[in-house]
């Protein structure tokens, strides 16, 4: 039998994942990595700040596509073929231990990215995947015996079968290269950032968190719920990112200006927090409520949500008028803010957009229009939010990829 060969465009972890998978599950095909720049798996060595949050501990299909802004309906298929679980015994079965952290990050016991590279060069070399550098794709043909792929400066090469894993790219113009496949692609926009809101007094309590807020863009119906955390511009934390994400295609055409409206403290609505006043008056009258804090919040966003309802230090519960009430609560619950931008938040990033999910099936990620032409990773109209999902997309597609690639080469 004439071996057959599998291309694989992008030495990161979606096409590391099923270079090495479909190189060990059929020995007879020989897999080739090309990718253009000096070495691989950059992104996994710097991601999760060094430590390369490989997975996240959520084991319900369902709750983890939720997680996915883009792409929930074709995870959740994908995901039946290659999940957390089989990412960690993956690992796990190769001598990578996995921990994981309290809010559900996972990452290699060493603490280090490398760990995760290591152990996938070992893969790439067991099973004779040949790595080639510096080759960067200009442009791929599809041919009735598969693809003929051109390199800048390199001669052209033929496979039988191509997987094209090469990121995310931040501009439309960057996927001119696959022009002539006619391939619908989304138009890529930023996700996952952090809120500018440009000398406002607010960002003097950089450092404090609101461990229980939500945060909401003015006249949508776009929130989110969790830590929130003040920074030197803005506004950063979980609940945040993740609404960032969910809004990422709504913030880029309002030009990133746009309304939130935060409440620090979502145990309580503004009725509530009224009503819990006024059970702080009947029972302390005489006490101040620069001494009373009930809400949790940190002391000193207590004191700036006083001072900006305009109680000072001096005033008693007894003091304040419904007015003063009325306002503290819509300070501590529905507190707007005016944002001027976004600042890339640097420990993940991925952008939204890619080629459209509609071009591609998720048991196998081939193309529907080219057999024998696969797509993984962030290439894909898919990302999700911050901890572990964008990394588990890219194992999923690069195994599921590998898998459908070896059905078709023992055809
Ligand atoms: C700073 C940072 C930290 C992150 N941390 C995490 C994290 O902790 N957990 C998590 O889940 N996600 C994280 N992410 C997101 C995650 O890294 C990506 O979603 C994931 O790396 C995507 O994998 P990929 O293989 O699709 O693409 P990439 O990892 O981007 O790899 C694509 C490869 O293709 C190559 N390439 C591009 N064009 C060509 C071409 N024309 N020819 C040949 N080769 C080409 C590139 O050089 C690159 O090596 C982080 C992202 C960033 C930027």
């Amino acid at each position: 039998m004439i071996a057959k060969k599998l291309i694989v465009i992008g030495g990161g972890a979606a096409g590391f994942f099923c270079a090495v998978n479909a190189a060990r599950m059929n020995p007879l095909l020989k897999v080739i990595i090309a990718e253009k720049g000096g070495s691989v798996l950059q992104k996994v060595k710097v991601s999760g700040g060094g430590r390369c949050n490989v997975t996240r501990a959520c084991f319900d299909i369902d709750e983890m596509a939720k997680c996915y802004p883009r792409g929930e309906r074709f995870v959740r298929k994908s995901f039946h073929q290659f999940f957390t679980t089989d990412t960690i015994e993956w690992f796990e079965s190769r001598g990578v231990a996995l921990k994981t952290e309290d809010d559900g990050r996972m990452f290699p016991q060493s603490n280090s990215s490398q760990t995760i590279i290591d152990c996938l060069i070992k893969e790439m070399n067991d099973y004779k995947v040949v790595l080639q550098l510096y080759h960067s794709v200009e442009k791929i043909e599809s041919l009735e015996n598969g693809f003929d792929i051109s390199f800048k400066n390199r001669e052209i090469i033929h496979s039988d079968f191509l997987l094209i894993a090469c990121g995310g790219f931040q501009k439309l113009n960057q996927f001119d290269w696959l022009k002539n496949l006619n391939l619908k692609i989304e138009t890529p926009v930023p996700s996952l950032f952090t809120f500018n809101f440009p000398k406002h007094p607010l960002n003097n309590l950089m450092g404090i968190a609101a461990p229980n807020a939500s945060v909401k863009i003015a006249g949508t119906k776009l929130s989110s719920e969790g830590p929130i955390l003040i920074t030197h511009w803005g506004l950063s934390g979980p609940a945040v990112l993740r609404l960032s994400a969910f809004a990422a295609r709504d913030l880029e055409k309002l030009n990133y200006k746009f309304s939130v409206i935060i409440n620090w403290c979502s145990e309580f609505n503004e009725p509530t927090f009224v009503k819990q006043i006024h059970e702080q008056r009947k029972l302390f009258p005489a006490k101040k409520p620069a001494n009373g804090n009930f809400t949790g919040l940190a002391s000193r966003l207590w004191e700036f949500m006083l001072s900006e309802s305009g109680i000072d230090d001096t005033k008693r519960w007894s003091d304040l008028t419904s007015a003063a009430i009325n306002k503290l609560a819509k300070n501590c619950c529905a507190y707007e803010m005016h944002a001027e931008g976004k600042t890339t938040f640097k420990e993940e990033f991925v952008s939204a957009g890619g080629i459209a999910l509609s071009e591609i099936d998720a048991n196998t990620m081939m193309s529907k229009k080219y057999s024998g032409l696969y797509f993984g990773g962030e290439i894909l109209d898919v990302d999700g939010i911050t901890g572990g999902y964008n990394f588990q997309h890219a194992w999923t597609s690069g195994f599921v990829a590998a898998k459908s690639i070896v059905k078709q080469s023992v055809e």
